[in-house]
């Protein structure tokens, strides 16, 4: 099939069946095509629609997102995961501000040098919203090349990924990109899923060699597995009063820059550790069921310890790196998705009774 034929059924597929109604899709400008190219990076389109939404209108362009509150921002992304996005996104903002006047740059060089943005997001960036000639090969792309011309290896490989780009590459047409780019991507969401693809509806059934031999699910190739490690933590859950105190976890490791409740080492005694290192009493602790949370490469085991503090103990006000969070009227505060579940834990236990 020659270059012109394929992406010319791609892109009559598309007219036909492709995605035209994403918020992102709409005004298509430079940054709300990254915003959205950033959240969807691991994340669903269905679920990212809201984020999108509430995002752009807090943040509508590069200069809202600059001048934010850090934490204001991991709040918009709180429940989104992956959280190192968000603070990239915010400091790529502070760089476009400062660097080119707040004005998203349109040159390619200079887009693919900006913190947190690969080959493929700026190729997306600039053809979808600016029509420009540029390859792109996210995970639906490199799923699609790699099963129509039957390329073996994982595409973390440096070697396979780069055969992967120059079919890119070579693929992309020269007019009508914004539309090819988005249609190569919805291809691989809707027709050449990772399970059992739909290849009867596929505009490029004729010519898919994996396809033609019946070894679709071989392609593309498996990274070898590793067994998934498991951590285990103790999170203190310090409260009085419907206030439960708050620490800022450090801007690296999981987490980075949101708000947790402190850990505990194993052998630390919690009333002590709480007289110690908060300054507050302790009236009763409350063990609580382990709550597992998977992260990509581990397991978190978190071992909840409640502790009752005497209200009248507490001594500390809030601080930078420490706060007394209002469970009935909350702060906006970035929160780790499965400490906001223990606080609603928390706030349902009938703990807080007006003479408590
Ligand atoms: S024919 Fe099937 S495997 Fe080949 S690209 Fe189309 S959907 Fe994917």
């Amino acid at each position: 099939m020659s270059e012109a034929v394929f992406s010319s059924r791609v892109l009559d597929w598309y007219a036909r069946n492709g995605r035209k109604d994403l918020p992102w899709q709409q005004d298509p400008s430079p940054y709300r095509v990254w915003v959205s190219e950033i959240m969807l990076q691991q994340t669903q389109v269905s679920t990212v629609i809201p984020y999108f939404q509430r995002f752009m209108a807090s943040f509508p362009d590069v200069l809202s997102l600059a001048d934010a509150r850090v934490d204001d921002v991991l709040h918009h992304w709180s429940g989104l995961g992956y959280y190192a996005r968000a603070r990239n996104l915010h400091k790529t903002a502070q760089l476009i501000r400062d660097e080119f006047g707040g004005i998203f740059p349109e040159d390619y060089d200079d887009v693919v040098a900006l913190p947190g943005i690969g080959r493929s997001t700026a190729g997306a960036i600039l053809s979808l919203s600016r029509n420009q000639r540029h390859a792109i090969l996210d995970g639906n792309v490199k799923r699609v090349l790699a099963r129509f011309h039957a390329v073996d290896g994982w595409p973390g490989k440096s070697s396979v990924a780069e055969s992967l780009w120059s079919h890119a590459e070579r693929h992309t047409p020269t007019a009508n990109v914004a539309d090819y780019s988005q249609a190569m991507m919805d291809l691989g969401a809707t027709v050449c899923t990772r399970t059992r693809p739909a290849c009867g509806d596929c505009p490029l059934v004729s010519d898919c060699r994996a396809h033609s031999v019946g070894r679709t699910a071989d392609f593309p190739g498996r990274k070898e597995k590793k067994a998934k490690r498991l951590r285990k933590t103790n999170m203190a859950l310090i409260h009085d009063n419907g206030a439960v105190y708050l620490e800022r976890r450090p801007a690296s490791g999981i987490w980075g820059g949101l708000w947790s409740f402190p850990e505990l080492a194993v052998d630390d005694d919690p009333a002590s550790w709480c007289e110690t290192q908060v300054g507050v009493r302790a009236l009763e602790i409350d063990r609580w069921d382990t709550v597992r949370h998977s992260f990509t490469h581990f397991d978190l085991d978190i071992a909840p310890i409640a502790v009752r503090v005497i209200a009248a103990s507490r001594k500390v006000g809030d601080g930078d790196d420490h706060v007394w969070y209002d469970i009935d009227s909350p702060q906006q505060l970035g929160i780790a998705a499965p400490v906001s579940g223990l606080i609603r834990k928390l706030k349902e236990l009938e703990t807080y009774g007006p003479n408590s």
